[in-house]
């Protein structure tokens, strides 16, 4: 096993010293399996200030004893080591941050405050330090709590989801004990800070398996606990075209985004597209409907986001694709001025992620019909008439040129002259073309304000936006 030249220079210029110093954690494992470590730690008897003396190049910020030892590696990964001081932790009271930390003269001592054992060995260039039988769990694929899990998960409510996080990428099995440690301790998640709740979640969602982590999540009782909006959709019965249940169909749209490789944008939405379904269901017949569940759902999905502190772009991308994500298509049949008003609703930066979104959640419905081809085809049109106009901005006029060329006064009737271009030019890109547009703008200088708004009417957002509305207070989101 090969340390990097980095971190190998690193522990022998702390053995020179006189100090133990091993790689340890997360890259050890990483680099037992053959995969690609995403940061490297170093755990040794030297003390803070010791290891501060030996490495000009590093910032402290006196937290938990690491140094940060700057290398002059191109790699992100190396380009920092954390070298940490051997500790044993105190208390987690607070379930968030051990009450003090305290160093430990020996690497026994270090290892046991780890989480799991495959998280607690350590390597240097010719030994492995296993205690926990850590590269046994390697071996079958076990994440296994370090000594007496429920004490562990007392400690640190955050090893919960660490736990999960680290079985959906590995697609690893959680020991028996462990498991049942968190099902057990499950409700103590509430005291762990959003925003180390967020980070695990969205390894979760970024891992190879997420799946089995949202399938985990929800049998040990932590979903409804962090994701109450995802649990609502658990049991859930839908229509007769249906196999799966709202979050089973839900967790499987983002199985299938993962296997593509599709965005943390597209991956979120594909996990909540179909939010909004359990609020909305009602019975027709033998049957179900969802009436506006893209809608409920799109609410829904904003306030669990933000909840999580995830950043605005996110929280608004996912948002508007779950809101679209039932744009109606067929081949056959969408024109190529169908196409621009689709594009326009929708916007043409989100159009390539919400056909992702659609063949995840067609593959994730589990029947086969998930015709790729035809959304490919989709995908050919919107390329097609990229170049013309969608959006008001994109007409050859615009407000300035109206106040200008035809003396109007800033108000609304500009507005609504310009959206009764645009649904012109939507209808047919040739009139996107400036003196057109300006002698149409003439002409519709005397249009009362009622006859405006119905010429404008496939190009208004208005419309949509109140309707929404409406919707969102009858459910009250
Ligand atoms: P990643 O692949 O995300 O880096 P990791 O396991 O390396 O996963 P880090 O946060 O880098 O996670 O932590 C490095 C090591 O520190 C872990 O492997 C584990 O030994 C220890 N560790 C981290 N968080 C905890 C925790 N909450 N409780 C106990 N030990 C922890
Ligand atoms: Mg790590």
């Amino acid at each position: 096993m090969h340390l990097p030249a980095e971190v190998q220079s690193i522990i022998t210029t702390l053995h020179q010293a006189g100090f133990e110093a091993y790689a340890v954690g997360g890259c050890v494992r990483d680099l037992l399996l053959h995969r690609e470590p995403k940061d490297w730690d170093v755990t040794t008897k030297a003390r803070p200030e010791e290891i501060q003396k030996l490495f000009p190049q590093h910032f402290y910020t006196n937290r938990f004893g690491t140094v940060t030892v700057l290398t002059a590696s191109k790699h992100a990964a190396l380009a920092q080591v954390e070298v940490t001081t051997y500790r044993i932790d105190g208390n987690y009271s607070d379930q968030r941050h051990p009450d003090e930390v305290r160093f430990s003269t020996t690497l026994e001592e270090d290892l046991a405050r780890r989480d799991f054992t495959i998280n607690a060995i350590a390597l240097d260039e010719n030994t492995v330090i296993d205690p926990f039988q850590g590269q046994a769990d390697l071996e079958q694929g076990i994440i296994r709590a370090v000594g007496e899990a429920s004490e562990r998960f007392q400690e640190d409510a955050l090893r919960m989801l660490r736990a999960i996080r680290l079985a959906s990428q590995l697609d690893y099995t959680i020991a028996a004990d462990t498991l049942q440690a968190i099902a057990a301790g499950a409700a103590t998640i509430a005291a762990v800070s959003p925003e180390r709740v967020r980070d695990e979640f969205l390894k979760i969602v970024m891992s190879d398996y997420p799946e089995k982590g949202f399938n985990l999540l929800q049998a040990t009782g932590l979903l409804p606990l962090i994701l109450p909006e995802l649990a609502e959709g658990v049991g859930v019965k839908q229509n007769k075209h249906h196999i799966y249940t709202v979050f089973e169909h839900n967790i499987k749209s983002l199985q299938f985004a993962a296997q593509y490789n599709y965005s943390l944008s597209v991956r979120l939405a594909a996990l909540l597209h179909d939010v909004g379904k359990p609020r909305t269901r009602r019975r027709r017949g033998n049957d179900y409907t969802f009436y506006a569940h893209e809608i409920v759902g799109a609410r829904m999905a904003e306030k669990l986001l933000q909840r999580l502190r995830l950043p605005r772009e996110v929280v608004q991308q996912v948002t508007h694709l779950v809101r679209h994500h039932m744009f109606y298509y067929d081949v056959g049949r969408v024109t190529e001025a169908g196409m621009r008003r689709l594009l326009h609703r929708v916007g043409r930066e989100n159009f390539a992620d919400l056909i992702k979104v659609r063949i995840a959640e067609r593959k994730g419905s589990g029947v086969p019909k998930a015709e790729p081809y035809r959304l490919r085809h989709l995908q050919f049109m919107a390329e097609k008439v990229s170049r013309q106009a969608v959006t008001v901005a994109q007409l050859a006029v615009n407000g300035t040129d109206l106040i200008q060329e035809l003396h109007l006064k800033p108000g609304p009737q500009i507005g609504g002259i310009l959206n009764a271009l645009l649904a012109e030019v939507l209808d047919n890109p040739v009139k996107n073309e400036r003196s057109y547009l300006l002698q149409r703008a003439r002409e519709l200088i005397t249009a009362d304000p009622e006859t405006l708004k119905a010429l404008g009417e496939k190009a208004r957002d208005e419309e949509e936006t109140k309707r929404d509305e409406t919707i969102r207070r009858k459910y009250h989101v």
